[in-house]
């Protein structure tokens, strides 16, 4: 089994009711096939149920959307995670309302990865850049998802107070956590080399031994080479 991923399938359409400001929905917008896609109510894409997703790949699920915003209706998940399940690949599902993950548990095929994204620990930031649930709140529910693969994203990440961030996420108890910088063309409050330092720093320290940090390459824009 792969354990990058090699590629999205997006069956939802319209606008992430999210809205958030660093969307990178965004930069797309300037292809008219996206624009179409993404505009407007949200939709389900009923093409995409003939979408051979193949085997022993690795597929973020709803890439550009937020499956478990909660303008998705019930049955629109539920058939997604059931047309998932049909082929045998892994999936990642990320949402800034991952509460609703909840009601959909028995569903998600098995190795899912469940997702959230904690940019920062500020709400002030939260509130002007991002969509969804308080930071705190994404963060208990995914904690909450015994069982369950656990992911935490820091990306795009913005500037955080280092003991309260790592704080946060180690509460969730993650399997796997990303970090990684902003690459839209939107300018974001950035944390300085010496707090992201700290910040992975503790999470080497206090997460558990067998989660894994991933640094993605786009993070050397703030803390150079490591
Ligand atoms: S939740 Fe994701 S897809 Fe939705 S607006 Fe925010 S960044 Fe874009």
């Amino acid at each position: 089994m792969k354990d990058l991923i090699i590629s999205t399938w997006n069956p939802l359409g319209g606008a992430c009711p999210h809205e958030c400001k660093y969307c990178s929905t965004e930069k797309l917008m300037r292809y008219p096939v996206i624009k179409e896609k993404y505009t407007g109510e949200v939709k389900f894409i009923e093409k995409e149920m003939n979408t051979n997703l193949g085997s022993e790949n690795f597929i973020f699920v709803c890439a550009q959307h937020d499956l478990f915003a909660k303008e998705v209706p019930e049955s629109w998940i539920s058939r997604i995670l059931m047309y998932c399940s049909k082929f045998n690949n892994k999936y990642l599902f990320q949402s800034k309302n991952p509460a609703r993950m909840h009601d959909f548990l028995p569903l998600f095929p098995v190795g899912s990865m469940l997702c959230t994204t904690v940019e920062t620990n500020r709400p002030e930031l939260i509130e002007e850049f991002s969509g969804g649930a308080i930071v705190e709140e994404r963060v208990e529910a995914i904690g909450e998802l015994y069982g369950a693969k656990r992911m935490i994203t820091i990306e795009p990440v913005m500037a955080f107070d280092v003991d309260r961030m790592a704080d946060l996420i180690i509460k969730a108890d993650p399997d796997f956590i990303a970090i990684g910088a902003n690459t839209g063309l939107l300018k974001l409050p950035e944390p300085t080399k010496d707090d992201v330092i700290r910040l992975i720093g503790r999470l080497e320290v206090s997460t558990r031994n067998d989660c894994i940090i991933h640094i993605k390459p786009n993070l050397e824009r703030i803390i150079g080479k490591r």
